[in-house]
């Protein structure tokens, strides 16, 4: 379908389903090209719908095999049968069952949505839409049913039989080499929560025990042979049970859970009521296979989808414009978790790295939304980082404002009144207005508004008064359909720092900012603090209370101050950061005098040089984050215009490097003393230590090229884990030489039969910022252990060149061309994946004119193509618009 006919699909359009279907019986005779689906549907007509209206289910490339109502086949003059959809004009006046009979070709479903097979196991995706493409349905998250599903299939084939709820019937058919297995989910769910496993897999399981009792069979499932893998998922699974009961109060509802790893999945990770099925990057990890960062993220995205448990599950979303209800809470939910399990200042940096750079760049460009959109032609292209970082960032917000004792009396009442529907932002907010007697009326703004707010602030001493006056105003960009912004509340943690620390806050005009907390509600405040003995320093935004950007205007002196003296670990994380921002601005634009960056440098270096021998080994983790500067994408967004990439990346390697030679001398005793002794381990402080010595590693290359390509090669042979191994060759691709292609070889060599590990090797030389990288990541399409057809190759090949600032914005626009063939390429096999890598287009208009016209002329040859995908025409329409 051409984007052009795609209905636009507006949330004030909603409305109640007419038919409600209360159960649904499954019967799926699983085959590699020939499955038949056997659907029996027990409607009836919904009270809050339209009386008498036709019966319209949805359909998906869907070919109807046989129909009947009540047991009896429907003439075919009764019913309309399309791949799209399944029409009954005139459905009978009462409750009725409806019996559809489909066949699919699992191996020929190359969208990964709805009903496929990845390594010959048999798996499905269904979220948002993708059971419409298994069987005609009211594929709409308002319509929730129990499922009851037999499976069968040939047993050499397919051993393992799984779905959703609790296994109730199991056998052989005689005499058939086929066996069954019948699931029953007690638990009404929207179709998108419906999911199958079939295939040959090994196994790791564990019994648990909930906090009210509930004996559970825990299980994760993996490739043959692999199940040595599976162990650290299983160990986080326990970890994040165990944590919802203590911090939330959710026990977990059912007799099993089960976890499957697949080799070809289009997202991280499903939430499927009991099995959740995940793509196999972020659930199989030993040390030689994986990094201290797939350990982090296994950890956080199998607390993430087990969340989901409640938090969208239990309680589902309304309408699709609803997704920031399941997501950005449990975002939230498993932020959190992770933050309890580690370290919370270092995990909240790195949520903040990543919020700025996916999600302040999307709303700074032509795919800017509000956490809830209000209108969307594909909603698979909705599952942004604003719906998703944006939408954890308002929850966080609305426990500083309300409070942590009201923020779990909110949660509470949602848990016990939602639990069982379909939920709106409406009805969630309602329990925190009533918990905590606050009117979140002007807060809801939150979810309606796009862009990313400016924060604009200003002090003054009154040294004679000893009065101290802080000035803040707010504004936010206009964004696409959004030319008008209203404020919205801003809750501002702070404090003002003084010689000896924080200084106390007496305030008589704002009843939080005693307690460090200033609500910024409006366009403007001004606050007046007394007694105050001496000049401060304002601390703001502390922890990041707020996903805004700030302009302060502090000197170096007082930011580095702020770094030596700030209780608040993000803030002091944060002022280095203000610091380095600051001269990179200046320093990466076309012809800048460079001379201010170099006194910059000397200040950097000087001030991390003292604080790596003062407290480098005190908190490691910390002081990895607090070393790596602000990213060139980084830079490129806060100019925000005209941006040259080649400037900035120029200013950013000079400033590296100047850090890295005041380093130097430190850097042989620091790497020492955090080497660690033992085996691998991947806990907390394990990887900080590597984070920070890995770090210097990266300084050493840059600036000292043939020492850092010593000590890249001998990290590389002596390592035994992945973590310090990947680490040697990243550092080592920043350094052009014959050295680098034999260790790009070794590398490839060691690890033949991992792919993804090769996937970290491929996205490590499509990161090269060199204009050979064009022609090295063609060659790697020819490797063998990539392919068009998985997305994890995709992303790391593909998606890492178009994250390399350099090489996909070259001069002459060929990064451009190469991307947008594969989007075209990909879109007739994969649309989804073709749409996410369009999305890489993301910032173009930012770009200086000659490259915004290649830039366009790519997307606009991307928009030309005929039959393209709704997921791909969508995106290059509001790129373009
Ligand atoms: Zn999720």
């Amino acid at each position: 379908m051409r984007n052009d006919d795609a209905p636009l699909i507006r949330l004030e359009d909603y409305r109640p389903s007419n038919w409600l279907i209360d159960t649904v019986d499954l019967d799926i005779s699983l085959h590699p090209q020939k499955t038949r689906v056997r659907a029996l549907l027990a409607l009836r007509a919904n009270p809050a719908g339209e009386p008498g209206s036709p019966l319209v289910l949805d359909g998906d490339e869907l070919a109807l095999k046989a129909l009947s109502i009540d047991g009896r086949p429907l003439d075919a003059s009764a019913y309309e049968a399309t791949p799209q959809a399944l029409t009954i004009p005139n459905p009978p006046p009462h409750d009725f069952t409806l019996t559809i009979e489909t066949e699919l070709d699992p191996s020929a479903n190359t969208k990964l949505m709805g009903l496929y097979r990845s390594s010959r196991v048999y798996c499905t995706q269904c979220e948002a839409d993708g059971f419409r493409r298994i069987t005609y349905f009211l594929d709409r998250p308002d319509v929730m049913s129990v499922y009851t599903v037999r499976l069968e299939a040939e047993k050499a084939e397919a051993p393992v039989l799984l779905s959703n709820g609790n296994l109730v019937a199991a056998g052989e058919i005689p005499g058939s080499g086929r066996h069954f297995a019948v699931w029953h989910d007690p638990h009404p769910k929207p179709a998108y929560l419906f999911a199958l496993v079939g295939g040959a897999l090994d196994h790791v399981r564990q019994d648990y025990v909930t906090a009210d009792g509930h004996k559970v069979e825990l299980a994760v499932y993996v490739e043959p042979g692999k199940a040595g893998r599976a162990g650290w998922a299983l160990d986080s699974l326990v970890r994040c049970m165990r944590w919802d009961e203590q911090v939330f109060g959710r026990n977990y509802d059912l007799d099993v859970f089960n976890v499957v790893a697949v080799s070809d999945f289009n997202m991280g990770a499903m939430e499927n009521k009991g099995l959740n099925i995940f793509n196999d990057k972020y659930v199989l990890a030993d040390p030689q296979t994986a990094t201290d960062g797939d350990y982090a993220s296994i950890e956080a995205i199998i607390a993430h989808e087990y969340f989901h448990n409640w938090t969208g599950n239990r309680i589902t979303c309304r309408d699709w414009f609803q997704l920031c209800l399941k997501e950005g809470l449990t975002v939230f939910r498993d932020q959190e978790f992770s933050s309890d399990e580690r370290s919370r200042p270092v995990k909240r940096i790195a949520d903040v790295r990543t919020l700025r750079s996916t999600q302040f760049s999307e709303d700074a460009g032509p795919l800017a939304h509000p956490v809830r959109p209000r209108a969307y032609k594909e909603i698979n292209n909705f599952y942004t980082p604003t719906v998703y970082e944006k939408g954890a960032e308002v929850i966080r917000m609305l426990k500083v404002l309300i409070g942590d004792d009201a923020f779990r009396q909110g949660m509470d009442l949602y848990f016990e009144r939602c639990d069982g529907t379909a939920a709106t932002i409406e009805a969630f907010l309602a329990c925190f207005a009533e918990a905590s007697g606050q009117d979140l009326s002007d807060f809801a703004r939150w979810y309606e508004q796009a862009g990313t707010p400016t924060i604009v602030a200003s002090g003054r001493y009154d040294a004679a008064a000893k009065r101290y006056t802080l000035d803040l105003a707010q504004s936010t960009p206009p964004t696409p359909g959004q030319p008008e912004k209203q404020p919205v509340v801003l809750p501002i943690r702070f404090g003002l720092v003084g010689a000896k620390g924080d200084l106390p806050l007496k305030t008589a005009s704002n009843a939080y900012a005693g307690d460090g907390l200033i609500v910024l509600d409006g366009a403007c405040l001004s606050l007046g603090f007394e007694d105050v003995p001496e000049a401060p320093i304002p601390s703001l935004l502390r922890g990041f209370s707020a996903p805004a950007r700030l302009e302060l205007d502090l000197g170096d002196a007082d930011l580095l101050r702020l770094f030596s003296s700030d209780s608040d670990s993000f803030n002091r994380w944060q002022a280095l950061q203000s610091v380095a921002t600051r001269a990179l601005v200046t320093a990466g634009k076309p012809g800048a005098d460079q001379k201010p960056l170099a006194a910059t440098a000397t200040a950097l270096g000087e001030a991390l040089d003292a604080f790596l021998k003062a407290d480098g080994l005190t908190d490691p983790a910390f002081a990895a984050q607090v070393l790596r500067l602000p990213a060139p994408a980084d830079i490129a967004r806060e100019i925000g215009k005209d941006v040259d990439p080649e400037a900035i990346f120029a200013a950013h390697r000079s400033l590296s490097s100047a850090i890295g030679k005041a380093l130097l001398g430190n850097m042989p005793g620091l790497s020492a003393a955090l080497a660690t002794s033992g085996p691998y381990r991947p806990d907390a402080a394990s990887a900080g230590r590597r984070a920070l010595r890995n770090e210097l590693l990266g300084l050493a290359a840059l600036c000292a090229p043939a020492k850092g390509a010593d000590l890249c090669e001998e990290q590389f042979g002596a390592a035994d884990n992945l973590t310090d191994r990947l680490a040697a060759l990243a550092a080592m691709t920043l350094i052009p030489s014959e050295r680098r292609e034999v260790l790009i070889a070794r590398f490839a060599e060691a690890y033949a039969n991992e792919p993804l590990v090769l996937d970290k090797w491929l996205m490590a030389q499509a990161l090269i910022p060199e204009p050979a990288t064009l022609d090295r990541v063609k060659k790697l399409m020819q490797h063998p252990v990539f392919s068009l057809g998985n997305p994890n190759r995709v992303r790391a090949l593909i998606g890492g060149f178009a994250a390399n600032l350099t090489q996909f914005n070259r001069p002459d626009g060929e990064g451009y061309g190469f991307v947008s063939d594969i989007v075209i390429a990909l879109d007739r096999t994969n649309p989804q994946v073709a749409s996410r890598l369009l999305g890489s287009f993301k910032s173009w208009r930012m770009l200086e004119p000659r490259r915004q016209r290649f830039a366009r002329e790519a997307l606009s040859t991307v928009a030309r193509m005929p039959n393209l995908s709704r997921d791909v025409a969508d995106i290059a329409e509001r790129a373009l618009a």
